[in-house]
């Protein structure tokens, strides 16, 4: 089986160029070609010599996972189930949006965080991504939809943990991010996480980072427990001790996400708790009203009830986001991702 190049940085790329004899330039017109150009067939990298395609042609392959099903929404969102190349499944959602599009791709096959509200969740943990499955969810649908650099933004928030499959997915994002390859902007990529405290605090020792999501859910950590067993191990206030040494640049801030259910964790109380965590930095906060999964013994609150809750929050000065529920008739909404035994789970 060839080598799959797609993944590689231009220090990998500079050690294959050499080890098959070529010289070093080889490389940055290499990286250029997939990471800049998109061009993942040989034959057309118009930049290097015949000779040399040839020879890559020969020896390597550059191989997106596969795109098996797309599933269209009636507001436009599309889910996209890959098929990996050892037969596993993940899935990404594009998401249209007047001002800019959305993408959010699958870190892991399945999840073991085992969040009580996630269908994800439901499958375990099967296997980290690896960065050529990882970039090629997106280098596949921005192909297909003919995506513009810049147009769109990235989401970590599809199925899996991103800080459990932490090199991997950094990897990824450096390549993404870097001005000599895929010039996306790191304001334009977001990390979002349960709360793996040890790997948030090392991402504050990286050069450039993506913007971070905490997935919180709880004010408590009597309810984080059980809703998200991981609180067990880096609780509340680890949790947000981490948040405020992340050395965030100015006008960038922390996004914490917070899925409602309704009678668990949306009342007034819940709120004013909600403001005490954040007492001595300036967050932002996307409120997420529960998408009902079947099986799963959660419901969503009255819009009512999200917008006081809501109210409370804005009136002390906090950023509130209200996420749209969107691709809901394909399960395509957060926390819906799961995919088992060829069935996409809640489609
Ligand atoms: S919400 Fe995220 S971290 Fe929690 S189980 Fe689902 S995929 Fe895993």
């Amino acid at each position: 089986m060839k080598n799959n190049l797609l993944g590689l940085d231009e220090m990998e790329l500079l050690q294959l160029v050499e080890s098959i004899g070529e010289k070093p330039f080889r490389a940055k017109q290499l990286y250029h070609e997939i990471y800049r150009r998109s061009q993942l067939d040989f034959q057309d990298m118009t930049e290097l010599s015949k000779a040399f395609r040839q020879r890559l042609a020969d020896e390597f392959t550059l191989t997106l996972p596969e795109i098996c099903r797309r599933s269209a929404a009636q507001d436009g969102t599309v889910k996209y189930l890959f098929r990996l190349e050892d037969n596993k499944f993940v899935e990404a959602v594009f998401i249209p949006e007047e001002d800019r599009d959305t993408l959010c791709i699958s870190s892991q096959v399945g999840c073991n965080i085992g969040c009580k509200f996630c269908m994800t969740a439901q499958m375990g943990l099967d296997r980290n991504l690896k960065v050529p499955e990882i970039l090629g969810q997106v280098m596949a649908v921005a192909r297909e939809r003919n995506l513009q650099r810049g147009s769109f933004s990235i989401v970590f928030m599809g199925m899996g943990e991103p800080l459990q499959n932490y090199k991997n997915v950094m990897k990824a994002f450096r390549l993404m991010v870097d001005p000599l390859g895929m010039t996306m902007s790191h304001r334009k990529v977001t990390v979002s996480t349960s709360g793996v405290v040890p790997a948030l605090r090392k991402m504050h020792h990286e050069k450039i980072f993506p913007n971070i999501a905490i997935s919180l859910n709880a004010t408590s950590n009597t309810l984080r427990d059980d809703l998200m067993p991981l609180n067990q191990k880096w609780n509340l206030e680890e949790l947000m001790q981490a948040c405020r040494e992340f050395p965030i640049e100015p006008r960038r801030r922390i996004m914490f996400e917070y899925v409602m259910l309704a009678g668990v964790n949306d009342s007034d109380a819940d709120a004013h708790a909600l403001l005490r965590l954040f007492c001595g930095f300036r967050p932002k906060v996307n409120l997420i009203p529960y998408n009902p999964n079947p099986g799963l013994p959660f419901r969503r609150p009255s819009e009512e009830r999200v917008a006081q809750f809501r109210d409370i929050l804005v009136n002390e000065g906090v950023t509130v986001f209200m996420r749209k529920t969107r691709g809901d008739d394909i399960a395509a909404a957060c926390g819906q991702l799961a995919y088992m035994e060829g069935v996409s789970a809640g489609a």
